[in-house]
C-alpha cells in the first residue's frame, strides 16, 4: 500500500511539473487581410493563436516568444464548414452499399473522406447520416487526420423511406446490414423513433437526422413523399431536446418542410420547395436550411444513375420542374443557409463535387454570401447541438474573433474578387481529378494545429 501511495505521489508530481512546462504554444500570424466570417470587407491585421484558440485579432499585438508566420499580404479566413456530408457512404448505389459493404470497407472510406475534407479546407463536417461517434473519436485522438466531426448516427427513416437501404424482397422487421451497423434504422412509430433516436445519442450522435421526404435515385420513395406523422417527427424533436440538441430533416416538398418546422425541426435539409412563406416561418422558429445546389445543375439529368434508370429520370424531371423557383426565392427572401454537398461516392468523385458545390454557390449567390455560408452560418448550425452534447463546446466555430477556435485558412489573393482561390472547381462530371489540396490554400490550421503550410 505504501509503495502504491508513493508511486501515485510521484505521478502527481510529475504531472504537475509537466503542466507547468507546457504553456500553450503561441503563433502570431502577421500581414494578412482578414475575412472574419461575416463582414463583406477584409480587415488588415494580425492574428494571435494561443493553444487551440484565437487570443487576439488586431494590429501591433504584443506576442513575445510566439512563432511568427508572415502571411505575405494574403487572405486569412475561418476554416470551412460542411453541413451535410456522408463520410461513411462509399456508393455507388444504395443496394450495393447494403449488400456488399463490410465495416472495414466503410471505415476505410470514412477515414479517407475525412482527410480529403480537411485538405480541401474544411475544418468541420456535419455528417448527415451513416456515421456514429467512432470516426470523431479517431480524428480527435489524432489516430487519423480529419475535420471536427458532428455525427447523426443512423438515419431515421420510415419503411420504404429515403434511408430504407434494404433489398426489394426484405420482409418488414428484418434487420439489414445497415441497421446492424447502426447506419440506418427503420422507424414506423413514436416508440421506434424514441428507441432508435436515443440509441443514436448513445452511439455518439450530436443531432438526429429524420428522412421526411423521398428522393430521386433511391428505389422505393417518390420524391414527393411526406414521410413520418407529426407525432413521429415531434418524437424525434423531443428525444433531441432531451440531449439539448436538435433535428435535421431531409425535406423536399412544401408540406414536408412545413410539417418539420411546425414540429420544431431546426435544420431543413435540401428544402428544394423553399419559398417566401417558408422563409417567414423559418425566421420565426430560428431555423436554418442547407441545400446542395448541384440539384439545380442541368447536368443532373446526365448522371448515369439518373439517365440510365427510366424511373429515376422521370423523377428527376418532375423534381427539377418543381424546384425551379428555389434560387430566385432565396434571393428574394433570404434565410440562414449552410453549405452542403451531400456526396455519396468515391473520395475522388466527392472531392470534385465539393469543389463544384463551392463554385455553384458563388455562381448563384456571389462570393460574400458564399463565404458566409461556408463559415459563420455553418458554425451557428453545428452549435445547435447544445452545451452538453456539442463535442467542441469551448468556443465558436466559423469566425475569426477573440476566443474562437483557431480553425484558420490562409489563401492566395482575395476570394471576394476571385472565388477560385478557395478551391472552387468549374466542372462536375467531366472534371479532371483534383489535387489532394488546392495550391491556393496555403495554410490549414485546425484547433491551433497546422496541417498544411506552403508559405
Ligand atoms: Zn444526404
Amino acid at each position: 500500500m505504501k509503495i502504491l501511495l508513493t508511486t501515485l505521489a510521484c505521478l502527481l508530481m510529475a504531472a504537475g511539473a509537466f503542466a507547468q512546462e507546457a504553456a500553450p504554444t503561441r503563433v502570431l500570424i502577421t500581414n494578412v487581410k482578414i475575412f472574419d466570417g461575416k463582414n463583406d470587407k477584409l480587415i488588415n491585421g494580425d492574428v494571435l493563436v494561443e493553444g487551440n484558440l484565437i487570443a487576439k485579432v488586431g494590429r501591433n499585438i504584443d506576442a513575445s516568444g510566439a512563432t511568427v508566420v508572415d502571411g505575405g499580404g494574403r487572405t486569412l479566413l475561418p476554416g470551412f464548414i460542411e453541413n451535410h456530408a456522408h463520410l461513411m457512404l462509399p456508393g455507388p448505389t444504395l443496394p450495393a452499399m447494403e449488400a456488399n459493404s463490410t465495416w472495414e470497407d466503410l471505415a476505410i472510406h470514412g477515414a479517407k473522406m475525412a482527410e480529403m475534407y480537411l485538405m480541401q479546407g474544411f475544418t468541420t463536417v456535419r455528417d448527415a447520416g451513416g456515421a456514429n461517434g467512432g470516426l470523431r473519436r479517431a480524428i480527435d485522438a489524432g489516430t487519423i487526420t480529419g475535420p471536427r466531426h458532428y455525427a447523426s448516427a443512423a438515419f431515421l427513416s420510415t419503411r420504404g423511406g429515403h434511408a430504407d437501404f434494404a433489398n426489394y424482397t426484405a420482409p418488414v422487421g428484418q434487420s439489414s446490414n445497415f441497421s446492424r451497423l447502426n447506419m440506418a434504422q427503420e422507424v414506423d412509430s413514436v416508440a421506434d423513433v424514441q428507441k432508435f433516436g436515443r440509441n443514436n445519442f448513445r452511439m455518439g450522435a450530436t443531432q438526429l437526422k429524420f428522412m421526411q421526404s423521398g428522393g430521386v435515385v433511391s428505389a422505393f420513395d417518390p420524391w414527393q413523399l411526406v414521410a413520418g406523422s407529426p407525432e413521429e417527427i415531434a418524437a424525434a424533436v423531443q428525444v433531441a431536446n432531451e440531449y439539448g440538441s436538435y433535428v435535421m430533416a431531409h425535406s423536399y416538398r412544401k408540406e414536408a418542410i412545413m410539417n418539420a418546422l411546425n414540429a420544431g425541426v431546426k435544420s431543413i435539409e435540401h428544402g428544394f420547395s423553399f419559398d417566401c412563406e417558408i422563409a417567414k416561418v423559418m425566421k420565426k422558429k430560428g431555423a436554418y436550411i442547407t441545400t446542395n445546389l448541384t440539384a439545380f445543375d442541368p447536368g443532373l439529368l446526365d448522371i448515369p444513375a439518373v439517365k440510365n434508370v427510366p424511373a429515376s429520370l422521370a423523377k428527376a424531371k418532375s423534381a427539377s420542374a418543381t424546384f425551379a423557383g428555389y434560387i430566385d426565392n432565396m434571393k428574394k427572401c433570404p434565410v440562414k443557409r449552410g453549405f452542403q454537398t451531400d456526396c455519396v461516392g468515391s473520395v475522388e468523385a466527392c472531392n470534385i463535387q465539393v469543389a463544384y458545390e463551392k463554385h455553384l454557390n458563388n455562381q448563384f449567390f456571389g462570393p460574400h454570401q458564399s463565404l458566409v455560408t461556408l463559415t459563420s452560418t455553418g458554425g451557428e448550425i453545428v452549435a445547435m447541438s447544445g452545451d452538453f452534447t456539442n463535442p467542441y463546446p469551448e468556443a465558436k466555430l466559423g469566425v475569426i474573433e477573440e476566443g474562437a477556435y483557431a480553425d484558420i485558412l490562409i489563401v492566395d489573393g482575395n476570394p471576394l474578387e476571385d472565388f477560385s482561390v478557395v478551391g472552387a472547381g468549374t466542372k462536375w462530371f467531366d472534371a479532371e481529378p483534383r489535387p489532394e489540396s488546392p495550391e491556393t490554400i496555403r495554410v490549414i490550421m485546425k484547433d491551433g494545429k497546422i496541417y498544411k503550410n506552403t508559405l
